[in-house]
């Protein structure tokens, strides 16, 4: 399989050309074409694999082919990350990737001022990459709402049950729209962790790389 196979709009394609992507990974051969119906997904996978643009691609042409005006205050991309880091770093793959599309991309997160965030936000952004505990802030502050969020992913599932968030994902849960697409990241997947994947998940496709 070759990028062009997948459907992709051109101007992702040209990006991932200047990345000098040659042919997909196994988990973005296996996930792209059902992200791109629309499918909920449950990836087991680590760091590696190529999973960011696994997700990455498919949303990009989704918001691409169906532009909306940016909702103020909200986004129609929500990726949850567990730490800052992880969330820069999709953060940067999703300007990568978009550099030739008209897609605004925020990264938040904690242990920084949250004023510029909260400006960042008032007027809307297609893609929010959040750690959980600023997303509630931000949320809490009515800086942000996910009542637009049409695609939302939940990125090392493992990781954030670790760090302690399953409270503030249990929240985050309540206030997203019911008719969004899920995606569902974790480098395991024993019990615990597969019924937190339920709870967002609908009829999803399962990969594992
Ligand atoms: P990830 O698993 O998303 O952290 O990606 C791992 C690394 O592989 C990142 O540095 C990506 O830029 C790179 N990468 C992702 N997909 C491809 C691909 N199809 N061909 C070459 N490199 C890739």
């Amino acid at each position: 399989t070759k990028f062009s196979d997948l459907g992709l709009a051109e101007p992702i394609q040209r990006a991932l050309a200047a990345k000098g992507y040659d042919v997909p990974t196994p988990i973005q051969v296996q996930a792209i074409p059902s992200l791109l119906q629309g499918r909920d997904l449950c990836g087991i996978a680590q760091t590696g694999t190529g999973k960011t643009a696994a997700f990455a691609l498919p949303s990009l042409h989704y918001l691409s082919d169906n532009l909306k005006h940016r909702p103020p205050g909200g986004c129609r991309m929500l990726i949850l990350s567990p730490t800052r880091e992880l969330a820069s770093q999709i953060a940067q793959s999703f300007v990568d990737y978009g550099k030739f599309l008209r897609l605004t991309v925020a990264t938040v997160f904690g242990g920084v001022p949250i004023g510029k965030q909260i400006r960042q936000l008032s007027g809307g952004v297609d893609i929010l990459v959040a750690t959980p505990g600023r997303l509630l802030d931000l949320i809490d502050q009515r800086a942000l709402s996910l009542k637009h969020v049409e695609i939302f992913v939940l990125d090392e599932a493992d990781q954030m049950l670790d760090l302690g968030f399953i409270h503030a994902l249990k929240r985050i849960d309540t206030m997203l729209p019911k008719k969004r697409q899920s995606l569902f990241f974790s480098a395991t997947m024993p019990k615990a962790i597969a019924e937190l994947g339920d709870r967002f998940l609908t009829d999803p496709i399962k990969v594992s790389v």
